[in-house]
């Protein structure tokens, strides 16, 4: 139900959960977030209330990073466990994944990627985006243009912002019936689907438009329609008052 993703040069894990409290108020029954670390990728989730993750992660610290991405879930599909709680992650463990909305031909597409050997561990409609990824960075290195291969093939409302471990700086969101928005920052970028996740630290934003990828690196963001041809996107400055 709310989504943060993060790159920059401060503690990824800070923002955002930061990021994910200020989103609580649209509702939510499970958090999860992964962080980039040492190339590999680190996930922390919990059902219930961001607490119970906060707890988590004092429990069990995760490594410090500056890339990463954090999901309060609205569970559509399979219950709200810690196990369906989002991100999910491809075969490999390299490819993490988070979602609003459904994906509603995962059931086939499942069927698919189940025949051609991949174990799906959860029973969320979200995990098979994980598993396509996967199969198209052995097309593809680059997370974008595989993030880019998977939409065409998906049907349904979505948010989804993926990472991978061999990729460390970058986060990489898509959108289609269902919102993303980009922070604007110095030598940082945010991907949410509410400003109010980085009001406290941007108020400069582009509206992602429908069937859009974008690609968040420190330095800059590209934004493309889902077959790569470079997107017009709409710039603005929040200057109203964000309350949450
Ligand atoms: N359909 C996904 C799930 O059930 C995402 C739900 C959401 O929007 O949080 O895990």
């Amino acid at each position: 139900c709310g989504i943060v993703g993060y790159v920059g040069s401060k503690s990824a894990l800070d923002v955002v959960v930061e990021g994910l409290a200020r989103l609580e108020y649209r509702g939510y029954d499970s958090s999860g977030v992964a962080i980039l670390s040492d190339g590999a990728v680190v996930t922390a989730k919990r059902a219930g209330k961001l607490g119970n993750l906060r707890k988590a992660l004092e429990e069990e610290p995760t490594p410090e990073g500056t890339v990463g991405m954090g999901h309060t879930r609205w569970a559509t599909h399979g219950a709200p466990t810690d196990h369906n709680a989002h991100p999910h992650l491809d075969c490999t463990g390299k490819v993490a994944v988070i979602h609003n909305g459904i994906i509603e031909n995962f059931a086939a597409l499942r069927a698919e990627l189940t025949e051609r050997g991949h174990t799906l561990a959860s029973d969320t409609d979200t995990e098979v985006v994980a598993h396509l990824l996967e199969e198209e960075l052995r097309v593809t290195p680059a997370l974008a243009e595989a993030m880019r291969r998977v939409c065409r093939r998906l049907e349904g409302a979505f948010t989804l912002v993926a990472v991978n471990a061999d990729d460390p700086d970058v986060v990489v969101g898509a959108r289609r019936n269902s919102p993303l928005v980009v922070g604007v920052g110095e030598g940082e970028n945010f991907l949410a689907s509410d400003v109010a996740a980085f009001i406290a630290h941007t108020r400069d934003a582009i509206e992602l438009g429908q069937d859009q990828v974008v690609e968040l690196r420190r330095e800059g963001v590209t934004v493309t329609d889902f077959d790569g041809k470079p997107a017009e996107v709409r710039e603005y400055h929040v200057d109203w008052d964000v309350t949450a």
